[in-house]
Parts: C-alpha cells; sequence; structure tokens
C-alpha cells in the first residue's frame, strides 16, 4: 500500500481528496512559510483501509510511530516526556468541509505525570491543569460516548458553589478537583479509567476520528449536503500552541472580508486565555478581532497580512482559525468562507476589481440560486426567530409576505378592496380564483406540486407561494383551516415564506430589494459571457416591466388566457364558449378583440425593438365555466341564457382528461374564429404602433402540435390573417408564425414540423407530462414518495430530466435544423429558469430559454456559466 502519512510539509493545497481540506490547507500554509504548527495527515486512504479492516493496519503503526519520532525531533519536545512533554490536537477533516460535524480532541499526551512537568515547565500551574480537564473532557466524550453535559455539570457546579462568573475565575485547586471528578467519571462509565498512556491515548482518538466519519449527525449532513459516503476522513495530528496560556494568549476565528454583506476588511472574533472551540462554543462572549487593532497591535497587523496572503493565494475570501499563544500568533486552519448570496456578489466583483479574478472566473464563484435570495423581500431575521413554523410546503414561488387569511378569491378581493393584505388559503386554486390571487400578498394551497396552478401563476405574478402544505386543512364551510390543532380562522394574520415553504402565524416584518450595484455589474457580465438568450415569460405589461427591469431580452412566451380571467373578459370569453353557433360568437369575439388589441399594444410599447413571442390560446374550455349552482345562477343573469340550457352546455363540455382534451391548436381547428380573433388583435397593435411610427415584428406560437399537417393547418390560418390585415391597412409586416415543442411525437417527428414552422419552444412542462405520464396537477401525491425513494433523482417539473425528455429534446433540436439550418428554438417551461436544466440546454444547442420575471437574473447567470463551462471542456455529446 502507498504511503498513509504526509507531513504538512509534503503536502499542498491539491491534494484534497487525500488530505482533506484542513490537511492540504495546513500544508499549503507550511510551505508558504505562515506560522503553522508542526505537524503530519493521515490520509483518506488509510481512512478506508481502516473502514474495511476495522483496526489501524500494522503499516500505519509503523508510519506513524516514524512521524512521532520526526515529530518530537522537529519540536525537541517528547511524547510522554518528563522534561518537555508533547501535546497533541488529533483534527477530523474530510476533503469537503462538513464544520463541527466529526470529532477532534485537543491536548493528548497529558496524564497525572506530564500535568505536572508541563506545570513546571511554564511555570503556569493553573494552564497545565485547565489543559487536562480540557482533553478529560474531550476524550471521554468522543473516545468513550461519555455525554459531555455530565462533563459541563460539574464545572458549573462548582462556578456556582463558588459564585464564579466564567471559566477564568477557576482556580488552580478548583481545575484539580475537577480532573479528579472527571476521572472519576470514567469509573463511573464503567471504562476503565482515563489511559494515562499517550500513546493509547493517540491510538484511540485516531480511531475515534476514523468512526466519527459514520456518526449520526455527520451522516445527516452528508444527505443533506449530497456529500458522497464514500470520501472518509483524514487525519491531522499537530503539535498543540496554547491560546489558554495566560493573558497574552487567546483563540479566534476570522474572515478575510465580512461573510454577511462581503464588505472588504478583516471579520471575525477572538477570546484571550482561551482554547479550541470555546470561541463559537459561546462559554464566554468573544471580542471582534478590530479589538485587537488597540490591544495587541502587532499581532493584529500580521493578522492583517496573513489573511491577505493567503486570500491571494487562494484567490478566494478565506475562513480562518488562529490561536495566540504568549504573544506569538499561530494559523491552525484555512478555508474557502461560507457567505451569504449578498456577500458572495459583492466579493466576486470586488475582486475582479481588485485584479486577483478574471470576470469569467468570477461568474463562476456565485451561485445562481442564491441570486434569487437577493431579489425578493425576506422576512427579517430578528423578528422571524421570535416566530414558530407552523407547518410546511413546497417553496413554490420565494418572496416573504404577511397578510390575513382569506379562504375563497371572492372573500379575498373584497377584503383586499377593503385595503387589507391577505393571503389567500385554498385546498387548490383554479383560473377563476386569479383575481382573488392577484390581490393577494401570497398564495398557500394544501395540495399540488411546484407546477399546480397555484405554483405557476404564482411565479408567473411574482407573488408569494408555499404549495402542497398537506398538514393543512381547509374547511370552506367554516371558513377555518386546521394545522395539527391550530386553528386558522378567516382574518387571521399568517406569515409565508416562498423560499423555505414555512409558514408562521402572526405578522413578521420584511426587507426588500432590487437589482442595483455589484449585482448589476455581475449580471452584466453574464450577458457578455453568455451565448443563450434569457426571454421572460409575462402575461400583463406590469409582469414584463418587472423583467424589463431585470433586463430580460424580451418575451418568449405571452399566455394569452391569462388576459381573459379578469371579469368583464371572463364573462366575454363564457358567452363565447356557450355560444352555439359562429353567429352567437360574433359579438363576444369583438368585444374580446377590442381588449385583446390593447393589452398587445401596451406590450409592444414597452418591448421597443425587443422581441415578444405571443403564444394563442390553450387553456382547457371547462376552465372558463361556473362550477357550482350559485355561479351558474350569476353566469346565467350576466348571459341570458337559462340555467337549464347552460347545465347542459357545460355537461357536454366536460371532459374526462382535460389536460389531453380540447385545447391548444385543437381549438382553432374547432373553433377558428377565436384565433383569427387573436391575430386580428396583434395586428391592430402592430397597425396602430405602425401609424405611430414603430415597426413591430410580431412572433406567433401555436401550442400543443403534434404533426406538420396540424402546424401547416394552423399556419395557414394564422398567414391569411396577416396578410389580410396587412392589404387592408397597406403596410408589410415581418413576422414569424412557430410552434411550442410540448407532445412527444412533434419531438420525433420535428424534421417535417419544421418545414412549416419558423422557430420551435419546449413546452417542457407538457411535454415531461405526456413524457412521463405525470398529471402536473396531480404529482403531489406520488412524486414526493419516487424522489424520497430514490427512484426520481429529482421532480422532473423543475429539473429538466435529460435521460428521457432531454433526449426528446435532443432529437427535435438535431431534427429541426436538418430541416432548417440556423432554426431558432427556446425553452419556455419551468424549467427554462432551472440553473442545472440551462446546464444541459447550452449542450444540446438552444437558442434562448424564457423564465418568470424574477428567475431572469437567476437564467442569466447559469447561461454565462454554462457557456464558459462548455468552452472549457466540450463537446459533451455526440450527436444523434
Ligand atoms: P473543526 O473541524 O470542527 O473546526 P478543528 O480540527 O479545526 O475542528 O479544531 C477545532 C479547534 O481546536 C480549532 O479551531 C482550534 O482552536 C483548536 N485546535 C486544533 N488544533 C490545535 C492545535 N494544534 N493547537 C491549538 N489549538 C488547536
Ligand atoms: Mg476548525
Ligand atoms: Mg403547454
Amino acid at each position: 500500500m502507498t504511503k498513509q502519512i504526509y507531513d504538512f510539509s509534503e503536502g499542498n493545497m491539491k491534494m484534497r481528496d487525500l488530505l482533506g481540506g484542513k490537511g492540504a490547507g495546513l500544508a499549503e500554509m507550511t510551505n508558504m512559510d505562515l506560522p503553522v504548527p508542526h505537524g503530519f495527515t493521515i490520509t483518506t486512504e488509510a481512512c478506508h483501509d481502516y473502514q474495511r479492516r476495522q483496526e489501524l493496519s500494522e503499516q500505519l503503526l509503523a508510519e506513524l510511530d516514524q512521524s512521532l519520532s520526526a515529530l518530537s525531533r522537529l519540536t525537541g519536545k517528547q511524547f510522554n516526556g518528563s522534561d518537555h512533554p508533547l501535546l497533541l490536537s488529533v483534527r477530523s477533516g474530510a476533503a469537503i468541509s462538513m464544520p463541527g460535524m466529526m470529532d477532534t480532541i485537543l491536548n493528548i499526551g497529558l496524564n497525572d505525570q506530564t500535568v505536572i512537568a508541563l506545570a513546571e515547565l511554564t511555570s503556569n500551574e493553573r494552564f497545565a491543569y485547565d489543559s487536562y480537564r480540557r482533553l478529560l473532557a474531550m476524550f471521554g466524550n468522543v473516545v468513550d460516548g461519555i455525554p459531555e453535559d455530565d462533563f459541563d455539570q460539574i464545572l458549573t457546579d462548582t462556578k456556582i458553589a463558588n459564585n464564579y462568573e466564567s471559566d477564568l475565575d477557576l482556580t488552580i485547586d478548583d481545575l484539580k478537583e475537577i480532573v479528579a471528578k472527571f476521572k472519576n467519571l470514567y469509573e463511573n462509565y464503567d471504562h476503565g479509567g482515563f489511559p494515562q498512556d499517550p500513546k493509547e491515548q493517540l491510538l484511540a482518538a485516531v480511531n475515534s476520528v476514523f468512526d466519527s466519519w459514520n456518526n449520526h449527525r455527520a451522516q445527516i449532513y452528508r444527505r443533506q449536503n449530497n456529500i458522497s459516503e464514500d470520501l472518509g476522513t483524514a487525519v491531522n495530528i499537530q503539535e498543540m500552541v496554547f491560546g489558554n496560556y495566560g493573558e497574552d494568549s487567546g483563540t479566534g476565528v476570522a474572515f478575510t472580508r465580512n461573510p454577511s454583506t462581503g464588505k472588504e476588511g478583516l471579520f471575525g472574533e477572538y477570546l484571550l486565555n482561551a482554547q479550541g472551540e470555546d470561541v463559537v462554543a459561546g462559554i464566554r462572549t468573544p471580542k471582534p478581532v478590530s479589538v485587537l487593532k488597540e490591544s495587541m497591535p502587532i499581532l493584529y497587523e500580521q493578522l492583517l497580512d496573513i489573511a491577505k496572503k493567503l486570500e491571494n493565494h487562494y484567490r478566494d475570501m478565506q475562513d480562518l482559525e488562529f490561536t495566540i499563544e504568549n504573544g506569538k500568533m499561530y494559523l491552525l486552519q484555512t478555508r474557502s468562507g461560507k457567505r451569504t448570496p449578498t456577500a458572495s456578489v459583492k466579493i466576486a466583483v470586488d475582486q475582479v476589481n481588485e485584479g486577483l479574478l478574471s470576470k469569467k472566473e468570477a461568474l463562476l464563484r456565485v451561485e445562481p440560486e442564491s441570486v434569487s435570495r437577493m431579489l425578493h423581500p425576506e422576512f427579517e431575521e430578528e423578528d422571524l426567530r421570535q416566530h414558530e413554523i407552523l407547518t410546511t410546503g413546497l417553496p413554490a414561488s420565494p418572496g416573504a409576505a404577511s397578510g390575513q387569511v382569506y379562504f375563497t378569491a371572492q372573500d379575498a378581493k373584497q377584503a383586499s378592496d377593503n385595503n387589507k393584505k391577505v393571503v389567500l388559503m385554498r385546498a387548490d386554486t383554479s383560473p377563476e380564483d386569479i383575481e382573488g390571487m392577484i390581490v393577494s400578498q401570497a398564495i398557500v394551497t394544501s395540495r399540488g406540486g411546484m407546477t399546480s396552478h397555484a405554483a405557476v401563476v404564482a411565479r408567473g405574478m411574482a407573488s408569494t407561494g408555499v404549495v402542497g402544505a398537506h398538514e393543512l386543512e381547509v374547511d370552506y364551510q367554516k371558513k377555518v383551516a386546521k394545522v395539527k390543532n391550530q386553528l386558522i380562522h378567516e382574518g387571521d394574520w399568517v406569515s409565508v415564506d416562498g423560499t423555505s415553504g414555512n409558514l408562521y402565524l402572526g405578522r413578521i416584518k420584511t426587507t426588500d430589494a432590487t437589482i442595483k450595484g455589484e449585482l448589476s455589474v455581475l449580471l452584466g457580465w453574464a450577458k457578455e459571457a453568455s451565448k443563450m438568450g434569457v426571454y421572460t415569460n409575462a402575461d400583463t405589461p406590469k409582469d414584463f416591466q418587472k423583467a424589463l427591469d431585470f433586463d430580460a431580452d424580451g418575451i418568449g412566451l405571452t399566455r394569452t388566457e391569462h388576459m381573459f380571467f379578469k371579469p368583464e373578459r371572463l364573462l366575454q370569453m363564457r358567452r363565447l364558449i356557450l355560444a352555439e353557433d359562429a353567429a352567437g360568437r360574433k359579438d363576444p369575439l369583438k368585444k374580446l378583440l377590442q381588449m385583446q388589441q390593447g393589452d398587445f399594444y401596451e406590450i409592444y410599447k414597452l418591448a421597443r425593438d425587443k422581441e415578444v413571442t405571443i403564444r394563442l390560446l390553450d387553456p382547457p374550455l371547462h376552465e372558463f365555466l361556473p362550477h357550482d349552482e350559485k355561479e351558474i345562477e350569476v353566469v346565467s343573469k350576466q348571459t341570458q341564457i337559462s340555467s337549464e340550457k347552460l347545465k347542459d352546455r357545460i355537461d357536454s363540455l366536460k371532459e374526462s382528461n382535460p389536460m389531453l382534451g380540447h385545447r391548444g391548436d385543437r381549438l382553432a381547428v374547432t373553433f377558428p374564429d377565436i384565433y383569427e380573433m387573436q391575430v386580428q388583435a396583434i395586428m391592430n397593435a402592430v397597425v396602430r404602433l405602425h401609424n405611430e411610427g414603430v415597426e413591430v415584428s410580431p412572433h406567433i406560437m401555436i401550442p400543443l402540435t403534434n404533426s406538420k399537417q396540424e402546424m401547416a393547418w394552423v399556419r395557414n390560418l394564422v398567414v391569411k390573417q396577416i396578410d389580410r390585415v396587412s392589404t387592408e391597412n397597406d403596410i408589410a409586416v415581418k413576422y414569424t408564425v412557430g410552434t411550442m415543442m410540448e407532445m412527444p411525437r412533434a419531438c420525433i417527428t420535428a424534421d417535417a414540423i419544421a418545414e412549416c414552422s419558423d422557430f420551435f419552444s419546449f413546452g417542457t412542462n407538457d411535454l415531461t407530462q405526456l413524457t412521463f405520464g405525470y398529471s402536473r396537477d396531480d404529482i403531489g401525491s406520488f412524486v414526493p414518495a419516487y424522489i424520497k425513494e430514490g427512484i426520481l433523482p429529482v421532480d422532473p417539473f423543475q429539473t429538466v430530466d435529460t435521460e428521457g425528455v432531454g433526449e426528446l429534446m435532443k432529437i427535435a433540436v438535431v431534427k429541426g435544423r436538418k430541416t432548417k439550418k440556423d432554426l431558432p428554438i427556446g425553452v419556455c417551461g419551468e424549467v427554462g429558469g432551472d440553473p442545472k436544466s440551462i446546464e444541459f440546454f447550452e449542450e444540446i444547442g438552444v437558442t434562448y430559454v424564457s423564465c418568470s420575471p424574477y428567475r431572469v437574473p437567476i437564467a442569466r447567470l447559469a447561461a454565462a456559466q454554462a457557456h464558459i463551462r462548455s468552452v472549457v471542456n466540450e463537446p459533451q455529446f455526440e450527436k444523434v
């Protein structure tokens, strides 16, 4: 077997896999000539070997002896020595940092003899016994599993008995007594006493660190953070330095920049006369490192200098651990510092300006998803901490909002008209709830998945949404909802966190956010560095404006059906559907024409020279119809159609599978006058703008196309209408007519469809639904179980299923471009805003993605990263 131990001087920062992050960092710092206490690292390979054989190998034991002798020579101290005892720390450290998850033991080598030697040598008896009691507690806990609390209790009892405020008040005699009591604990737990032999201590500690890889909290942490079980941990054995030596000593942690705001300058905390984790453990209140500037100016300068060196060397913000022994500075750890999204953006941009990073590197430093958290209002942390989580659902649409609960769209609307802030809480929502949804601060449902109606609409409107909160039982009759035993009545205040999916009782204060400063700079670089365009899905001028604020390249999808849900329009839409023949449809169509052309005009005007793709109507007709008796009465009055007749008509329109039913361009074939009206509305807007001196090229998209014949039929209808209006107004209009790619059959026959299609746009929601055969409104009841069982890696409606759906997309791209070499191809489903999916879309040659307004910046950054990465490691797949 290869060498299992590396001296710090033999390793470097590239050896993370073998030496773990901590070991690689200690080695790198040693080689940079920074003051690191001497030591060596047992490799992760040795850990694997140990896991297999469940004991330390002969080879490892032999290497350990050699390394100990070498360390002894280097330090001039002896393990188990009576003159100058060598004390060691035994520290875990995997390749990926898992802060605090595994074990570390300090002061190994102390026993009843060496503690006396140490006291004499240093003339500091207090320090010697303080170190010994620390070893006894850590070793007892980590190696023998004696509860930490038992040790703490003894300490606390002593402090209470003597009226002490802090550990620092403990006298030498107290510490000696505590040491004795700690040793007794071992006896009580029947562990045969604390091992006096330093070598025995060391081997037991190494065993325990290896074992700690498999402790419960480490396993949970790995699962949560997707860290492989196979990595294993390295063990670092290092000469101790002492922050608990006295008032000239201390220990601390520091970040090279502020991890919360990203602001330049050393940021951290330290404690004098303390050791190890005292700072984080909150035993005493630490001081900010800036205080060091006054109290120990030379050391502060040195720390500042080291921080700068390390940051420049690693070219990233670092998180450092240091200890001061008798006025001398030592570095004990360095790693890339964890930071908030805000800090991550600021640091990346600052480091480019400082010449530390290239723009491309900076773009790769920021997690696209984290940008989303910078764009939505958030609950104030302080206030949030005062509130308990009521229940948790799926985080459907990020943001944070408080409001009073209402259970129907009507009630919500009414309350909002009375200037109330409302939260709409329902089992689920349907399009007729739209008005209530528009006025709500947040939408909460107990059923449905991430692409359920409530979720899609909430995201589209950029309002806060939590869906599928299963514990919630909504009782519409009683106007009350129940969670566990808690009742929520109409009018009660709740707070909804769409980023975490959490629900709270009461109001929580929020803070607002927009794109500015460094974020706007970074997104500007992202635009330059990406190949794919980033468009938005927007149904109203308001949504579009939001997306324009976020620098969207245009509209990739306007769903015209969402324009029909305002009350006056809904009425006309109902008259249209309920009409018996073309003659009866004439008047409502005329009215709808008026309204739609106004919307299109507004959107085109906002767009200026940006492209707008309008998709013709795609609603299941039944969604527009009244559902219960009461509503039927109302509609009957409005439309002057008897309720008898209404009911018959509703029955005749009912479908068993509306998602697979009479929708999309199927509607165009049966009711051509609807699409004709829509094209007319688009063209009227184009003509009006032409007369105002603005030229618009309409891009019209046909939903649900299955075949070339179908596309040809609908295209013919659209083109005829465009030509008619153009001729009438004597203008030449450039236009394109393309199709959604959302039927598996369409993907497979894409070469034929491309013959009569000017562009494709993948509707991945329907494409996923139809490829898997999962109704997207019903996945809440089984997809979570599939994910939990590992049958599905993720929800395919959120991250594209590259193997199945993705394969169909590849076929469509390749076949489509066989027919038209430069065919523009977009993605306008939910996954169009998902970073992982965007990486895949870059690979298969998608031209642009289109997503909800708030996801535009995330998609932009993801698109830049995908392109930067693709240039580094092309080619990624073989062409089909
Ligand atoms: P973690 O991975 O949980 O951060 P560490 O191995 O870094 O654990 O150890 C925790 C703390 O113990 C360090 O921050 C440091 O304060 C202290 N420590 C570790 N090794 C030494 C040493 N050789 N001398 C002094 N203190 C040490
Ligand atoms: Mg540490
Ligand atoms: Mg669709």
